[in-house]
C-alpha cells in the first residue's frame, strides 16, 4: 500500500502518516451488533476527541485492510467515515487513490448512470454480493475543524461513498438484497482476518 499515489480529498488532521503515528487500531462490529443498525448521531463537537476517533479509523481501517470505515463499525455511534480508496474497480495500484474523512455525510447523486458491482464489508466479513449503486455522487459533509467540505466520486468510490453513508444511516449493503440474496451473503460470512467485536448474545442468535 506504501507503492500507491494517494490524492488527499481532505487532509484536515494531517495525511495517512499522521493519523497513522496518532491512531489506534479498534475492533470492528459486525453484523447484528445492534450499533451497526440504528442511525448514528450528528457530530457537534469539533475537537481532539473527533480527530483521535478519525485517526483511529484510519488505523482500524488499514488494520483490517479496507477501503472505508464508519465510526459504527468500531462501535462508535457517531456520523463519521474514513476512506482510502481508488476510483477503478481494479483497485489498480498504479493508479491514483483518495483519502479523506467525512464528518454528518450527505450523499447526492449525479446523472442516472449506475453500476452493479460486487460488494462486501468489513462488518460481514468473507460475504460480497452484487449491489446496484448511483455511479457518480457528490458527498457533501465536514472536515474535523467543522468546514464544509464537498467531494465528487465516481465508480469504485462513488460506492463506498454510499456505502459508508448508509453505515452511519443504520443499513449494510445487505439491506438492499432480497431475502434470498441476504441468506446467501450470510451463509458465506467466514472468520474475519482482523480483530472484530464478539456480538452481544441475547439468545445465541445472530440478529442481521
Ligand atoms: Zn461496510
Amino acid at each position: 500500500m506504501s507503492e500507491i499515489e494517494i490524492h488527499y480529498d481532505v487532509a484536515t488532521g494531517g495525511d495517512l502518516d499522521a493519523h497513522y503515528a496518532r491512531g489506534e487500531s479498534r475492533p470492528v462490529t459486525v453484523v447484528g451488533n445492534p450499533v451497526l443498525h440504528e442511525p448514528c448521531a450528528d457530530v457537534t463537537e469539533f475537537g481532539d476527541e473527533l480527530g483521535r476517533l478519525v485517526s483511529d479509523l484510519f488505523v482500524s481501517m488499514r488494520t483490517a485492510r479496507g477501503v472505508g470505515l464508519a465510526a459504527n463499525q468500531v462501535g462508535v455511534p457517531l456520523r463519521v467515515f474514513v476512506y482510502l480508496c481508488p476510483e477503478s474497480y481494479e483497485r489498480a495500484g498504479d493508479e491514483l487513490w483518495h483519502a479523506g474523512h467525512v464528518v454528518n455525510p450527505v450523499v447526492e447523486v449525479s446523472g442516472d448512470e449506475t453500476g452493479a458491482h460486487p460488494e462486501g464489508c468489513l462488518s460481514v466479513p468473507g460475504a460480497r454480493a452484487v449491489v446496484p449503486r448511483a455511479a457518480r455522487v457528490t458527498v457533501r459533509g465536514f472536515d474535523l475543524a467543522g468546514h464544509p467540505v464537498a467531494i465528487p466520486g465516481r465508480d469504485l468510490l462513488a460506492r463506498c461513498f454510499q456505502h459508508e453513508t448508509d453505515h452511519l444511516n443504520g443499513r449494510l449493503y445487505l439491506d438492499h438484497l432480497t431475502a434470498e440474496g441476504r441468506r446467501a451473503a450470510l451463509a458465506e460470512m467466514g472468520e474475519p482476518a482482523y480483530p472484530v467485536v464478539p456480538n452481544p448474545v441475547a439468545d445465541g442468535a445472530i440478529r442481521p
